[in-house]
């Protein structure tokens, strides 16, 4: 690390708090598909900020709505109206198919808002008797690190040392119908199932075909609702434009965010019907930033670059791509490869001395960036705006690290 880079990291290791471990390169600049450290080295981003960059860095249609609008009005907060929500809550309701769009700022209040609408549609709509309800999440599920989401994680890393936890949440084992089944056959409290459809942060799990589908049917049957969190599945990242598409699913509260904004401002949103959405009435949940006109106008122009650019088909296709390629690498350290769309992840063998952050480090020599999600597990996770040349190069950069050790 050249000594500008190492001086930039001490400083903020000196005022900043330690709560994350970055991978040890200083960012200055990027541009579609690719990142450059402050030394000028270019690198293929292969995480795209979590999936937030689906549409590539610093878009130049997302950078014109957000420019274009800070000049004019950027917050009134919700004490008053403004002339973009509207039009923007239309336009993400019509897309997707909702009666209405709860808009917040991270993903984590999307999450924290379909827990709270499940609630009160329990208790006014399900007849749930006064703080009885219940809500679902399932093991190895990342929704954030708010006091609510970390009172769902199976991660001691998450939890540990937060204590007390939110009570009314219950966990039960992933991409296992049974657990639910059972869990809906002897509590007639639970009002809600959240659940994402890939699990991203444990390490890009795929449960078996037709999980979210046949969840969704067990829910119904026992009058309770699927929030489905597509924060990281969701807008066009696993090669569909939500990943409950691959199953014809239509959640009944959809929680949005990340890539709504392609990286350009913190957006999210919680997407139901009226039934469920009526129940929090004027003045009971809300944000100082959330649906504001800065963030409307972004995240207009963010889904409409996904729609015209056609990302969904691109990632599906990529996707296929990438993980033949992966697998097809001569080296014992693959132990697996799986994912969906550009949404994969690389299993290492760590059994052989070469952990995966060794090898994500010598990715980034090699002049790609990617970060280990569990241990042992390599997420990639590209912006979707890459071409297929592109694509190669990057399986070429990928072959050769595994095979140099
Ligand atoms: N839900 C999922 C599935 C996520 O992967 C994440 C973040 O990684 C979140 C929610 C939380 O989003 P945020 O970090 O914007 O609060």
């Amino acid at each position: 690390l050249s000594d500008k880079q190492q001086q930039l990291i001490e400083r903020e290791d000196k005022f900043g708090a330690h709560n994350y471990a970055p991978i040890p390169v200083v960012l200055d600049r990027g541009e579609g598909v690719f990142l450059w450290d402050v030394d000028g080295k270019r690198y293929y981003d292969f995480l795209s900020a979590y999936s937030a960059v689906n549409q590539g860095h610093c878009h130049p249609k997302i950078v014109e709505a957000l420019t274009s609008q800070a000049g004019k009005l950027s917050l009134t907060s919700r004490a008053f109206f403004n002339d973009v929500l509207g039009e923007y809550e239309e336009y993400i309701t019509r897309l997707f198919g909702y009666d209405k769009v709860l808009p917040m700022n991270t993903g984590v209040e999307g999450g924290e808002t379909a827990v709270k609408l499940a609630r009160r549609w329990g208790y006014d709509v399900k007849g749930v008797p006064a703080n009885c309800a219940k809500v679902l999440f399932a093991r190895g599920n990342f929704w954030g690190r708010t006091m609510s989401a970390i009172s769902t994680s199976s991660d001691p890393s998450s939890y540990g040392g937060f204590g007390p936890f939110m009570p009314g949440f219950e966990v039960i084992p992933y991409n296992d119908l049974g657990a639910l089944q059972a869990k809906l056959e002897s509590d007639p409290h639970i009002v809600a199932f959240m659940v994402e459809p890939i699990q991203g942060e444990a390490g890009v799990v795929v449960p078996d075909e037709g999980y979210m589908s046949a969840a969704h049917r067990l829910l119904k049957k026992h009058n309770a609702l699927l929030i489905a969190d597509e924060v990281q599945t969701g807008l066009c990242r696993t090669g569909r434009m939500l990943a409950c598409d691959w199953e014809g699913v239509k959640p009944d509260i959809l929680v949005l965010g990340k890539a709504l904004s392609g990286g350009m401002y913190p957006v999210s949103a919680a997407l139901a019907r009226d039934e469920i959405m009526l129940t929090i009435g004027r003045g009971q949940h809300g944000s100082t930033y959330g649906g504001n006109p800065l963030a409307a106008k972004v995240a207009m122009a963010a889904l409409q670059v996904l729609q015209d650019e056609r990302l969904a088909e691109n990632s599906d296709r990529l996707g296929g791509i990438l993980r033949a390629r992966l697998a097809a690498i001569p080296s014992k350290m693959v132990k697996s490869v799986r994912g969906k769309g550009l949404l994969d992840a690389l299993v290492i063998d760590e059994s052989h001395g070469v952990s995966a952050y060794d090898v994500c480090m010598r990715l980034r020599d090699n002049g790609l960036l990617a970060k280990p999600t569990q241990k042992n597990i390599i997420r990639f996770a590209p912006p979707l705006v890459m071409t297929e040349p592109q694509l190669n190069e990057c399986a070429d950069i990928i072959q050769h690290t595994m095979t140099s050790f």
